[in-house]
């Protein structure tokens, strides 16, 4: 986890490598209150999300908009650099559980825009059913 940190010349502090923690031993996207929830520090609210904030910056997470419009995060996978994300797969919000996941190897399909648009990134969420509860 530190060298995590370390790597992308984050000073190490405990509150960061307990939200490192939290994110990279959850399967699913997870919230700000799931944070709070999976913590036995007493972690500031500004603090933890200038943490996530500064880990967002850093490519070390992406952030995935919620139907409810709570942000999620998760772990970006590979390539990720400062400013840099690279994180074009699909999420998967189950509607059952109520979970959102990143589905690393599915590819958003490329998006045909108007003359004169230029695309970004672009976000996919699909909504279903998980395995899980299927
Ligand atoms: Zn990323
Ligand atoms: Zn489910
Ligand atoms: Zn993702």
């Amino acid at each position: 986890m530190e060298e995590i940190l370390r790597e992308k010349n984050i000073k190490v502090t405990d509150t960061r490598k307990e939200i490192l923690r939290i994110l990279s031993e959850s399967k699913s996207a997870i919230s700000y209150n799931t944070i709070q929830e999976k913590t036995a520090l007493k972690l500031d609210k500004v603090t933890v999300y200038r943490t996530l904030d500064t880990f967002e910056n850093k490519g070390i997470i992406h952030s995935i908009p919620s139907e409810d419009g709570i942000k999620l995060y998760s772990f970006c996978k590979d390539d990720c650099h400062d400013h840099d994300h690279d994180d074009n797969h699909v999420h998967f919000n189950c509607e059952m559980c109520n979970t959102t996941v990143c589905l690393y190897h599915v590819d958003i399909p490329s998006v045909e825009l108007p003359k004169g648009y230029y695309m970004h990134s672009s976000k996919l969420i699909v909504n279903g059913i998980c395995p899980e509860c299927r």
